[in-house]
């Protein structure tokens, strides 16, 4: 009998069979998640529970997930901080006047962080993720853009505005492009420069450049691109008469890192060229997604009309947003990793990982099979790729090899002009301890060791093609 058939079944008839109720051990087979439409009726809540539940076991383990940046372990306070704060909309400033306080003291400590002129007048707002936080430094960049056209009497609407960025950009930068009517020029990689370097991006631009997008670190192997670098080339270029062109730094996962790990490095406001910086709370800001945060110099780099004013508390609350309604929970999470940890507590959380990547990365390369492009020493995030010594089998086949004891650890190839080369890559994350890692670089060699054999006893290539079939 369908416990779902409410209509025919008086419930009193339930209650007195315990197969029918909740005890049903068969539930699963008597009720179906819908598909593709709505049930006719509802079901108990730890039903819908269970089986969804259930269901989601499919996803695979998330700390075995090697692949991702984004932040698969909280502590379990933080995790009853997320669950009080469930339901508070970020954007109800009226309502939530203290989760809007503590957006505000979160910005402000990144904006120290980051060495901002004047942190405490700092600038910036929180996101859904990195992606809209670098849609809202693009479109300051390219109305800023669009004013200086004007003001030296030309009509912005009558050219293309593009962005300079190396072409390892993660996609949202495409997609900004796309979206917002500017042309990407992305500098390709060359030999072994898989990243922007500051003679690429100064040939690229010109008049109609918004800006340029340095990344702190690349997603493709986790290095850092030269911000200072490439700030003093477009120095350089605005003395000698060029075009004077701000720089944005997407530091989607090392702005939570470099402050942390690498203080003397110079790739923030302390450099006047960088306008605007991004970055994700739920990557190396050890908070499950999504937040993330973008912080531009001063009030004079976000043009004021982008900005829209809401009441709050009856003052003035000035916002600028892609969307409207969002979790403020996150952002309380946020705060709570600011508050727990302190900048010490970051400074070992971060340097845990860093040591658990070049630990991992120093033993790959060792192996007679592999070469490390990076070394996690820079994002605690390293990419390898097989030696000219390995037949029989590639990257991909060690992928999948990986699969099947759980790990997930993404292979690619590189793009425009090292198309050729294809990687492994590994992200270390709070939680991924060096007892995981360990265990997963024994699964590697023995990967590694039955992928040999495979081949030497016939095996065949698994590469891209491999897949197909
Ligand atoms: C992850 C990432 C993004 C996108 O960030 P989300 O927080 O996932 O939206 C953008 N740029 C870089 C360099 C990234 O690593």
């Amino acid at each position: 009998m369908p416990l779902h058939n409410g209509a025919s079944e008086p419930v009193r008839r339930s209650h007195s069979n315990p197969l029918v109720t909740l005890a049903n051990p068969a539930i699963g087979d008597e009720v179906r998640l819908p598909d593709n439409k709505l049930s006719e009726d509802p079901v108990p809540a730890e039903v819908a529970y269970r089986l969804i539940h259930d269901e989601l076991l499919l996803d695979g383990s998330a700390r075995l997930n090697l692949a991702t940046f984004v932040t698969t372990w909280m502590e379990p306070h933080a995790q009853q901080l997320m669950a009080d704060c469930a339901d508070k909309n970020m954007i109800d400033k009226d309502e939530y006047p203290q989760t809007a306080e503590v957006e505000r003291r979160c910005v402000a400590i990144l904006a120290d962080l980051w060495h901002a002129p004047h942190p405490e007048h700092a600038t910036g707002c929180s996101t859904t993720g990195s992606s809209e936080a670098c849609m809202l430094a693009g479109m300051a960049l390219k109305r800023r853009w669009a004013a200086r056209v004007r003001a030296a009497g030309g009509d912005p609407r009558t050219r293309t505005p593009n962005l300079v960025m190396g072409a390892n950009v993660q996609v949202c930068w495409e997609k900004f492009c796309r979206y917002w009517d500017v042309e990407p020029r992305t500098v390709p990689m060359e030999g072994d420069r898989f990243h922007l370097d500051a003679a690429g991006a100064v040939a690229h631009c010109d008049e109609d450049t918004i800006g340029v997008v340095a990344i702190l670190g690349s997603t493709f192997d986790g290095s850092y691109e030269p911000v200072a670098e490439i700030c003093a080339a477009l120095d350089e270029l605005a003395a000698g008469g060029g075009p004077d062109v701000q720089v944005h730094v997407d530091g989607a996962s090392g702005g939570m890192i470099a402050p942390f790990l690498d203080p003397d490095l110079e790739w923030d406001f302390r450099l006047p060229r960088v306008a605007s910086i991004n970055t994700s709370g739920h990557k190396y800001g050890l908070v499950y997604p999504g937040v993330g945060w973008v912080l531009w110099r001063d009030a004079d780099a976000l043009p004021e009309d982008l900005i829209f004013r809401v009441n709050y508390l009856g003052g003035d609350m000035p916002t600028f947003a892609l969307n409207f309604s969002r979790p403020g929970a996150e952002v309380i999470a946020q705060y709570y990793n600011f508050f727990r940890l302190g900048f010490s507590g970051f400074v070992a959380v971060q340097q845990a990982s860093r040591d658990v990547a070049t630990g991992l990365a120093e033993r790959i390369d060792a192996m007679p099979q592999f070469r490390c492009l990076t070394r996690g020493d820079e994002l605690p995030v390293f990419a390898f790729t097989t030696t000219d010594d390995v037949q029989g089998w590639d990257v991909f086949a060690v992928s999948r090899r990986l699969r099947e004891r759980g790990w997930q650890v993404p292979a690619y190839t590189f793009p425009e002009n090292r198309t050729d080369l294809a990687v492994l890559r590994v992200v270390c994350r709070n939680g991924f301890s060096l007892d995981l890692a360990d265990l997963f670089f024994a699964d590697l060699q023995r990967a590694v060791a039955d992928l040999e054999k495979d081949a030497h006893s016939g095996g065949q290539l698994s590469g891209p093609s491999g897949f197909r079939h």
